[in-house]
């Protein structure tokens, strides 16, 4: 039994997720937490809080991290290389990152009796069936405990991330079969709120995920790129609505105990190449006096926008019937709400 049942540790709390997190757990319970993170950037306003104490470093930095996470009841996990322009290019890093470092975390949680709330991915699902074999009569919804995980061959570095995560989540699983570790499982689909990734070239190198790549296109007028078309769908789900499901499973230790839970909102799915269209609309919307913007919307091959070995995942639709039937959970923001909200964040925060 821990001294303290009230100590968590947020591994990953200056990131999109973890700053979401660590405000909700800061304003609405009275735990004292820990965060791990290679910055402070996106915490500033929590640093001073008398309950939260924040650790600069790595999490390969075991030495540092070991004496917090003994303290700790709860350890959320976040930390992760998640930008699909990454898998095909640093793929090394990014299995190291989604693998290889957070592993050691899992040990230690065993350990000393921590209760791991893991961020996997939806990713893990990979492609639906039918984009093999179109005759497939399967159903295209993912089921935590029942959908097979189908990825693509090696060559297509895409799967790194995917099969990183896969292993780690059995990992996990085996760790609780055999070690009796205490964890609970997310596989988050697509989350958006404020706070999320970044503007090329302003602050940050590379792609970002969608959202911001259609962002930085509409504040700076440029083209939005439509990868193969824009012809895959997404499940938006908004911040709030994921950060109610991460509390809910703090919440329900029991029920919680040993699951994994799909995190999403089904009924926010888009395809890219709508999405491209309503970011518009909303964008005149909320800026209508940019009246010389060229709104240009054009078709790019992945090869071209994420060079070789990227393949797309065509379509993502959680059921989360597991999360509302233990956990009580539904989300509430439909994708206008959600996007708005997200893109008032991005206007606000590079003056767009
Ligand atoms: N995408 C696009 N234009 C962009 C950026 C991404 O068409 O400027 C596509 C990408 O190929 C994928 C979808 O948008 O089909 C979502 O990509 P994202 O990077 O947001 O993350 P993913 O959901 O693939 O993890």
């Amino acid at each position: 039994m821990k001294e303290s049942q009230n100590i968590i540790t947020i591994i990953g709390c200056s990131g999109f997720i973890g700053s979401h997190l660590l405000e909700r757990i800061l304003n609405t319970t009275k735990a004292f937490v820990y965060g791990i993170d290679l910055n402070s950037k996106k915490i500033q306003p929590f640093i001073s809080n008398s309950r939260f104490e924040f650790l600069k470093t790595d999490i390969s930095d075991i030495k540092s991290i070991k004496p917090v996470l003994q303290k700790s009841s709860i350890v959320v996990s976040l930390t992760a290389l998640c930008n699909p322009s990454l898998y095909n290019t640093v793929t090394l890093k990014v299995i190291e990152s989604n693998y290889n470092k957070p592993v050691e975390i899992v040990k230690l949680c065993c350990e000393y009796g921590c209760r791991f709330i893991h961020f996997s991915t939806c990713e893990v699902y990979g492609r639906t069936v039918e984009s093999y074999c179109r005759e497939s009569t399967l159903e295209s919804v993912l089921k935590e405990d029942e959908t097979p995980f189908v990825t693509g061959p090696i060559h297509m570095q895409r799967w790194s991330y995917s099969s990183a995560k896969q292993l780690l989540e059995r990992t996990i699983f085996a760790y609780g079969v055999e070690h009796a570790l205490k964890y609970t499982i997310v596989r988050p689909f697509n989350f958006i709120g404020p706070r999320m990734d970044f503007i090329p070239g302003i602050d940050g190198e590379g792609i970002p995920r969608v959202l911001a790549c259609f962002m930085d296109a509409l504040i700076f007028n440029k083209p939005l790129f439509l990868v193969d078309g824009g012809k895959n769908r997404r499940c938006f789900t908004y911040i709030d609505d994921a950060v109610d499901a991460v509390m809910a499973i703090i919440k329900n230790k029991k029920i919680a105990d040993k699951q994994v839970f799909n995190i999403g909102n089904p009924d926010n799915e888009i395809t890219i190449e709508q999405l491209a269209y309503k970011m518009i609309g909303l964008y005149k919307e909320l800026q209508p006096q940019k009246t010389s913007s060229l709104y240009d919307v054009k078709p790019i091959s992945s090869l071209r926008f994420y060079g070789e070995g990227y393949q797309d995942c065509d379509r993502r639709v959680p059921d989360i019937s597991k999360a509302q039937s233990l956990l009580g959970w539904v989300p509430h923001t439909d994708l206008d709400t959600a996007l708005k909200k997200t893109m008032s964040a991005y206007i606000e925060h590079y003056n767009g």
